[in-house]
């Protein structure tokens, strides 16, 4: 029989005195350390008083070290950025679009300091926080008038309670869709208290199917852009400004929500058409809503433009109240429509335009850069390779375009039985980075898609830690 000393654990105290705690303390606090040590120790006892520990693994310095560990991992913030290589530019799951360094500052000037968000300086008066954006979104748009609130469903919700309570509101078929995230047109009609008057069928609407359901009952007309998901084949659809001009002889509003909408013709950048809001104000649309955060670029926001009487309408809903923006979003939105004045810069100063725009074979070279690290790293498992993939523009924009990008694409040699668990443990290992990245799982591999990897040094850095 051997004879062993029984190892002892430190105790708290001499553990908080030890000079290799003095730096945590400082950053984690007393508190916090205190806490950290009893837990640790409360679940080292067992395996101590067993002998299944050596002196190292219980010494002060390793003991420090893993409350070290913790203590960072609990302070971590849950707001992490992460690496959206999914190939979706807008990714709704992913805060969809990015801001320009010109709103970042703005938002940090609001966030800073008092501000004149209700507040009229030239007149010493109370002011109306739409005032700050209304100018410059008419100049933009055409518009009479204006009026912002948090999101695009809350503009389409406040939009039809202020002008169809109580009344039906007439709407194709075809355009009775659902957006990600439980937003369903008949749900948010049936919310704003606006009863559903469908007509036509689901691939086609004629101006006489809208016609014959119009009433003493009615009280407005309501397009829907279809967003995600496109009808092709046999199909009619009644151009926005034949439906205007009959709700206009019915004395009746057009409301015409964009969903992404645009403020510019995309087509010059070689994207696809997306309808305008200025054009659809032009084909005389009453009122238009469209989102802050999808192709416009901006934050989260949703913004309502139109008629003045309308808008004023509108602004008087107690609803307007509980949709209302903050001021860190008007900060943001202010900075990029100002963008918007010099659209021949746009595209190098709004990030979501120059990662839309971002060319294939840009993207292809950045691939072969760092296919071989990449390749080296994940070792004799697995084929690394740089190569064409098509990615999309996101948030509900152009369901069928695809974006012309690259990625690097990552595939298992192993027998088909284990690919997909090989696939799974990696996908899991990259979103375990200390950024994670996140990446698309298709076709027997795992797509990176490069778009949006603009960081390359930020990447290189953490591939090490890879842990497969
Ligand atoms: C995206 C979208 C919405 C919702 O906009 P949010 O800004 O996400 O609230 C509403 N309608 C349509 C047609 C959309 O595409």
């Amino acid at each position: 029989m051997s004879v062993s000393v029984a190892l002892r654990l430190p105790s708290i105290d001499s553990l908080l005195r030890h000079p290799a705690c003095q730096p945590l303390a400082e950053r984690y606090g007393r508190e916090a350390l205190l806490t950290g040590f009893r837990q640790l120790l409360d679940e080292l006892r067992e395996a101590v008083v067993a002998g299944q520990l050596t002196a190292v693994e219980i010494s002060p310095e390793t003991l420090a070290g893993r409350v070290s560990e913790r203590l960072a991992l609990k302070q971590r913030s849950q707001v992490r950025r992460v690496f959206n290589l999914t190939g979706t530019v807008l990714h709704t799951n992913l805060g969809r679009a990015l801001l320009p360094e010109e709103a970042i500052e703005a938002v940090q000037l609001a966030a800073r300091y008092p501000l004149n968000l209700e507040f009229d300086l030239a007149s010493g008066k109370r002011g109306d926080r739409d005032d700050l954006i209304e100018g410059l979104i008419r100049e933009l748009t055409g518009a009479e008038a204006v009026t912002v609130v948090n999101n695009n469903a809350a503009a389409v919700l406040l939009s039809l309670n202020s002008l169809g309570a109580r009344k039906e509101g007439i709407i194709s078929r075809g355009e009775l869709i659902e957006i990600g995230g439980a937003f369903r047109i008949p749900d948010i009609m049936s919310r704003a208290g606006v009863r559903l008057h469908e007509v036509g069928t689901t691939n086609r609407t004629h101006a006489r199917d809208y016609e014959a359901a119009i009433s003493p009952r009615s009280g407005l007309l309501m397009r829907v852009h279809a967003s995600n998901y496109s009808i092709e084949g046999f199909t009619a659809r009644v151009p926005t400004a034949e439906l205007a001009a009959l709700a206009h002889r019915h004395g009746l509003p057009l409301l015409e929500d964009l969903g992404s909408g645009s403020l510019l013709d995309l087509t010059r950048w070689g994207l696809p058409a997306e309808p305008t809001v200025r054009q659809a104000l032009l084909d005389g649309a009453d009122i238009v809503t469209f989102s802050g955060d999808k192709l416009l670029g901006g934050p989260q926001a949703g913004v309502i433009v139109g008629r003045k009487d309308l808008i004023a309408k509108i602004k008087k809903n107690p609803l307007k109240r509980a949709l209302r923006v903050d001021k860190l979003t008007l900060a943001a939105l202010e900075a990029v429509l100002g963008l918007y004045r010099d659209p021949d810069r746009l595209a190098e100063r709004l990030p979501s335009l120059r990662l839309l725009t971002r060319p294939q074979a840009d993207i292809l070279a950045q691939a072969e850069r760092l296919q071989p690290a990449l390749s080296q790293r994940l070792g004799e498992g697995w084929t690394v390779t740089a190569i064409p993939a098509l990615g999309m523009i996101g948030s509900g924009s152009q369901p069928v375009a695809r974006l012309p990008s690259a990625a690097l694409c990552l595939r298992p040699q192993v027998s088909k039985r284990l690919r997909g668990r090989c696939l799974l443990n990696l996908e899991a290992a990259f979103r375990a980075l200390p950024v994670p990245v996140l990446g698309r799982l298709d076709d027997d591999a795992l797509w990176l898609d490069l778009r949006q990897l603009d960081d390359e040094p930020a990447w290189q850095a953490q591939l090490g830690q890879l842990q497969t």
